[in-house]
């Protein structure tokens, strides 16, 4: 079908988009000799598992669920790291990773053993306390009093036998330079550690596919480590697998007057574009400006009883009425792993966009999704 006759609500994921930012993640593979891995709590859509794994080196997973997935779905290089792993789950779990990453040394202490004998590779997440994000605390790990890695004035030695990688993820979003500021920082805080490590994992948060992104600093970055080292080197990127690569389309419901002219939406921010509330930011929509910029702004608002329920304020060229579409772009990421139902919301049907231009519907919820996730 074509992109104007998709259903709405509905995500779509550019084919092209996203091959070409795995392209990019080769090259640096390629060129580097690192291991690129899936952060799939980005981007879970398993349709693309089998082109991710033409490019990448497997999945990595924040639990039990997710790693089920990477290990079924794509079934190359599986990763975990958790806060912390459950007594029930972390059989499961050793018996489908490739590399398990604890926390902290209670963590190892309690389960290494197991991963060990199962002939599992053991990590363990540091924390470099090496802050490179201003005003962004619920994003950055090194904020004080957060609960992610072992800290070095806590290494506890005798409990490192077996643990052969060191792993950080202090970074989102950001570009090399601040990867090079936070390696610098891991280098003089883990002096000590790093020459007895098999690997070094460098987390995601890295935008690599974004067009400033300086990639030469990154595989100077990578290189220093393996040959400074004689370390492996992996990154875990979510973001920017997909980044770009999808957008979300949303039919106009109603317009409504209250000292503004309001859109009423067959979507949410609130149930289909969280982050646009939480992280908080403006989505990118084809064919529109600023808030006065063009003749006719419209309250892009959503159909949930949450007054702040707003996507935001756009102005386009001509009114709005019943039934146009709008498209939203940048919304592969952190969208579909976020949906919710509240309100009895139905959640977007998923399609994609074939290199051609044609366009499919690969999954399409109704009430059943709603009514089962409840009791
Ligand atoms: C979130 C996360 C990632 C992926 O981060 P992006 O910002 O999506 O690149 C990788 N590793 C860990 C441990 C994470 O928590």
């Amino acid at each position: 079908m074509k992109f104007e006759e998709l259903p709405t609500p509905c995500y779509v994921i550019d084919e092209a988009l996203l091959e070409r930012n795995l392209q990019i993640l080769n090259g640096v593979m390629q060129r580097t000799g690192c291991k690129i891995v899936l952060a799939q709590k980005a981007f879970s859509m398993s349709y693309y598992y089998p082109l991710i794994g033409e490019y990448l080196s497997g999945t990595t997973a924040s639990g039990l669920f997710e790693a089920r997935l990477g290990y079924e779905e794509m079934g190359k290089e599986n990763h975990v790291f958790a806060p912390a792993y459950r007594e029930d789950e972390i059989d499961e779990i050793i018996s489908i990773c490739d590399h398990i990453i604890f926390n902290s040394f209670s963590q190892l202490e309690k389960f290494k053993h197991k991963a060990l004998q199962a002939g599992k590779k053991v990590g363990l997440r540091i924390n470099p306390q090496c802050s490179t994000q201003v005003g962004h605390e619920i994003y950055d790990p090194c904020t004080p009093g957060s609960r992610f890695g072992a800290l070095a004035d806590d290494f506890r030695p005798e409990l490192l036998e077996g643990v052969t990688g060191l792993h950080f993820h202090t970074l989102c979003q950001q570009n090399s330079d601040d990867l090079d500021t936070t390696l610098r920082a891991v280098e003089e805080k883990f002096a000590q550690w790093l020459p007895q490590m098999e690997w070094i994992n460098f987390g995601g948060g890295h935008h690599i596919t974004r067009e400033d992104y300086d990639i030469p600093l990154l595989e100077s970055c990578i290189k220093r480590m393996q040959e400074n080292y004689g370390l492996k080197v992996y990154l875990e990127p979510g973001e920017a697998v997909a980044l770009n690569a999808g957008y979300f389309v949303a039919s106009v419901l109603d317009t409504h007057q209250n000292g503004m002219e309001i859109a009423i939406l067959d979507t949410s921010a609130t149930c289909h574009m969280p982050d646009v509330l939480e992280m908080p930011y403006r989505p990118p929509l084809f064919g529109s400006g600023e808030a006065g910029e063009k003749p006719f702004t419209y309250r892009l608002a959503g159909q949930t009883c949450l007054t702040g329920d707003v996507i935001g304020d756009y102005s386009f060229d001509e009114p709005l009425k019943c039934g146009d579409r709008l498209v939203f772009g940048d919304m592969a990421i952190y969208t579909m792993v976020k949906t919710t139902t509240f309100n009895g919301m139905p959640l977007p049907a998923i399609a994609v966009k074939e290199k051609n231009g044609d366009c499919k519907v690969v999954r399409e919820f109704g009430y059943e999704n709603f009514k089962t996730r409840l009791a």
